[in-house]
């Protein structure tokens, strides 16, 4: 069993199985490391490769498997900035990214909604499951106004 490496927290992932794919999770900063084809196969939709582009700032995060650096680059149609093994090792994804990227292939075909939709609630309920911090804001129910 291999364990992946946070590239931004150095907390070993967890591996999770989402969808067709085994993804890592880092439980700290809910980064996810998509392997080579993981998040062509989330999105169905082939994504050519394109090169750094370098206004979207310097690399700075390793590559969990060749420890390589990272680079950014804009994925397909999306105006999300994910980093990228230079080697195609694959991708890390920061929290909310891998959602961001479903929902952006989600609204442009009609076939895969459905799909990338089950996939996205699906991992958004894993999160939620595993909270990092304690946010307990009760609410306070509407009081004084009990028709009895
Ligand atoms: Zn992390
Ligand atoms: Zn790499």
């Amino acid at each position: 069993m291999r364990t992946i490496q946070c590239p931004q927290c150095n907390e070993p992932c967890i591996t999770v199985q989402y969808g067709t794919v085994e993804i890592d999770c880092c439980m700290s900063c809910s980064g996810i490391w998509l392997d080579r084809g993981e998040l062509e196969a989330l999105v169905g939709d082939p994504v050519p490769v394109e090169k750094a582009d370098p206004e979207l700032g310097p690399p700075d995060r390793d590559c969990p498997i060749c420890v390589d650096q990272l680079i950014k680059e804009r994925y397909g149609r999306t105006s999300v900035v994910v980093d990228k093994c230079p080697h195609g090792d694959g991708v890390w994804l920061d929290e909310g990214e891998l959602q961001a990227i479903l929902a952006a292939y989600a609204s442009g075909s009609a076939d895969a909604a459905g799909h990338d939709d089950q996939a996205a609630g699906a991992l958004t309920d894993f999160f939620s499951n595993h909270p990092t911090d304690d946010a307990g804001g009760a609410s306070a129910p509407p009081s004084g106004k009990t028709p009895n």
